[in-house]
C-alpha cells in the first residue's frame, strides 16, 4: 500500500507536535506518524504498572549500556515524552548557548529563541505555583537557607496542578500540558492528521533526495507494512530512535555519535515530621549555586520508585517502606560531560542500541553532589539519606555528608537513572561536528529535517523540554519562510 503526504513528521512529542503545528499554520499537508498509541484523556492516571505499558517505551525499562549501566525513561505515545513528564520548565542559559555557538558554530541568538520560548510558555500556561509550597518543597527551602545557598522554584507547564502525583502517569486532571493537550488539537484543527501505532522502519531517500518512508501498521493486533510518500520528512522520534532511524536508513554523517545525558542519582530522606510526598507535587525548587555541572532537586515520588531507592541496601533499609510518609525523594543531576553513542541492533527494526560512559568529571560531581545533597537534607532536620549507592549510607550526620566532597563514590555500586538525552544528531555550521545545519536540515539532503532533542548541539545542563520546542518552532519557520 502506498500513500502520500506534502510533508510527514515523524514522532509527535516536543519537537514533533510543534513542527506539525507550526507546518499546518501555514497551509502544508501534514501527516504525522507516531509509533505509539492515543489514548483517551479518561485513560490517563492509571496505575503505574498500566500506565508504563501504555505511555512508555519498553515499559520505561530501556538500559543505556555503559561501564557504569543507567535506567532510561522515555515516552512512546501520541505526544511523546511530554505527556509522562513533570513539566519543570527552563531557558536555556546564555551561557550554553554562547558554548553551543564557540564549539559547533549554532546559527542562533538568545534574542532570537526569546519569542520562541515565549510563545511556548504561553500556550503550555508556563508558571510558579500559586498557593503555599507542598511540605516536601518546604523542608528542601529549609535546608538550602540553612546552607546559604541561591535556589530558585522552577516555573511549570501545569497550570492548575491539582497535586495528584501522577505527572508520570499521564495527568488524570489535565493541568499538566503534554503536547497531545497543549499543541496537537490545534495542529489537527488546521488539517494536520496524526496516524498512531505507525513505526517508521526506514527513510527511503536517492542521491539525497528523500522519497518517503517505509512504516509498520499496527492495527487490531496485525501489522501492515505501508510505503507513505512526501515532498519533505521532518523526523522528530527523539534522541535515541532517530539516529537509530538515520542509521537504519544509510544515513550517517555524524549521526549517532555523540550521544548526551544528564545522569542522576537519587536519595531518600526520612524525617521525623510527616511529609506525604505521595499526596503532593513533587519537590519544585532547585538548587542553582552549582550550576552548570551540577543540579539539586526533587525526586518523582512514589512508593515503587521510594523501594527503587532503598533497594541498593534492601536488607539494612527495607524496614523504612513503612515509614513511607516521612521520606521525600531527592536527586544529584550533573550536566553529563561523559560520551555515548546509538546504534540500531542488527535484528529487525525494533532494537535500538545505547551506551554512554561516564567521565571522570561524571562520577566527580555525582560524588560532590551526593555530600552538598546530604548536607542539605540534614541542615533541614533529616534524621537520614538513603542513596541509591550500593554498600553507602545511610548518612547521617554533616561528617557522613562531606566525606563525599573529597573521595569517589564507587563506580561500580551507582544505581543511576536520566530521563534527559540529547545531541546525538548536533546542529550547527561546523560540518566536521555536526549532523545538520542550525535550522536542522541534514547535511547532504535536500529535503530531510530533524527537529527534536537529538539536535541540541550539547547537554544544556537544564530541563530541555523548552529549548527543544523553541528550536523546533524556530527552525519550522525558517523552513516555511524559505520555502
Ligand atoms: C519521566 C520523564 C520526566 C521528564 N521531566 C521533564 C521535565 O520536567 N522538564 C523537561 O524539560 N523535560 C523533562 N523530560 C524530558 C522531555 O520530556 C524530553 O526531553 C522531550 O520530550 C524530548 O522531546 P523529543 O521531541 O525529542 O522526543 P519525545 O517527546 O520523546 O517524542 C518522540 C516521539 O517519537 C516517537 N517515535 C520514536 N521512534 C519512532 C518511529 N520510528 N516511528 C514513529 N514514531 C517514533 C516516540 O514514540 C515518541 O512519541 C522528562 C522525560 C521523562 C521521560
Amino acid at each position: 500500500m502506498t500513500s502520500r503526504a506534502q510533508v510527514l513528521v515523524i514522532g509527535s512529542g516536543a519537537g514533533g507536535s510543534v513542527t506539525a503545528l507550526e507546518l499546518g499554520r501555514a497551509g502544508y499537508d501534514v501527516l504525522i506518524l507516531e509509533e505509539g498509541n492515543r489514548y483517551e484523556f479518561s485513560d490517563y492516571g492509571q496505575a503505574t504498572p498500566e500506565a508504563m505499558r501504555r505511555l512508555y517505551r519498553r515499559r520505561g525499562m530501556t538500559p543505556i549500556l555503559g561501564k557504569v549501566p543507567i535506567g532510561y525513561v522515555e515516552g512512546a505515545c501520541v505526544g511523546g515524552s511530554t505527556e509522562i513528564n513533570s513539566g519543570f520548565w527552563h531557558r536555556v542559559p546564555q551561557e550554553i548557548l554562547l558554548r553551543w555557538k564557540a564549539q559547533f558554530d549554532l546559527d542562533v541568538s538568545e534574542g532570537e529563541l526569546g519569542e520562541h520560548y515565549d510563545w511556548a510558555e504561553e500556550r503550555l500556561g508556563v508558571g510558579l505555583w500559586k498557593t503555599e509550597w507542598p511540605k516536601s518543597t518546604q523542608v528542601f527551602a529549609r535546608g538550602i537557607e540553612a546552607m546559604g545557598w541561591s535556589y530558585s522554584e522552577v516555573p511549570r507547564a501545569a497550570p492548575g496542578c491539582q497535586q495528584s502525583n501522577a505527572c508520570a502517569r499521564g495527568c488524570p486532571t489535565g493541568s499538566k500540558q503534554g503536547m497531545s493537550r497543549a499543541l496537537l488539537p490545534e495542529a489537527e484543527s488546521h488539517g494536520v492528521r496524526v496516524l498512531a501505532g505507525a513505526r517508521v522502519n526506514r527513510i527511503l531517500e536517492r542521491s539525497g533526495r528523500v522519497q518517503g518512508v517505509v512504516a509498520t501498521l499496527r492495527r487490531e493486533g496485525r501489522n501492515q507494512l505501508v510505503r507513505i510518500d512526501a515532498e519533505h520528512v521532518f523526523v522528530c522520534c527523539g534522541p535515541t530512535e532517530t539516529p537509530a532511524l538515520l542509521l537504519r536508513s544509510g544515513i550517517r554523517f555524524h549521526v549517532g555519535n555523540s550521544l548526551r545525558i544528564h545522569p542522576y542519582l537519587k536519595v531518600a530522606a526520612r524525617f521525623d515530621e510527616r511529609i506525604d510526598p505521595n499526596e503532593s507535587v513533587l519537590p519544585l525548587l532547585q538548587v542553582k549555586e552549582f550550576w552548570p555541572e551540577l543540579s539539586l532537586g526533587g525526586g518523582f515520588f512514589s512508593p515503587g520508585q521510594l523501594a527503587m531507592t532503598l533497594s541498593e541496601n534492601w536488607p539494612a533499609n527495607r524496614g523504612h517502606m513503612a515509614d513511607s510518609r516521612y521520606m521525600p525523594q531527592y536527586y544529584v543531576g550533573v550536566r553529563g560531560t561523559g560520551r555515548g553513542w546509538v546504534r540500531p541492533t542488527v535484528f529487525g527494526t525494533e532494537g535500538t542500541l545505547t551506551r554512554y560512559e561516564l567521565s571522570s568529571d561524571d562520577l566527580r560531581n555525582l560524588s560532590v553532589g551526593l555530600a552538598r545533597l546530604s548536607e542539605l537534607l540534614i541542615a533541614a532536620g533529616a534524621k537520614e539519606v538513603y542513596p541509591s549507592v550500593w554498600g553507602v549510607g545511610p548518612i547521617r550526620n554533616q561528617m557522613d555528608a562531606v566525606r563525599w566532597l573529597d573521595e569517589l563514590l564507587p563506580k561500580n555500586a551507582l544505581s543511576l537513572v536520566t530521563v534527559h538525552a540529547f545531541s546525538s544528531c548536533p546542529s550547527g555550521e561546523l560540518r566536521k561536528k555536526c549532523a545538520t545545519d542550525s535550522q536542522g536540515r541534514v547535511y547532504g539532503y535536500e529535503n530531510l529535517y530533524l527537529n527534536d532533542a537529538s539536535i541540541l548541539p550539547d547537554s544544556p545542563g537544564v530541563n530541555p523540554q523548552a529549548t527543544i520546542m523553541a528550536l523546533a518552532r524556530r527552525n519550522t519557520l525558517h523552513f516555511v519562510s524559505a520555502s
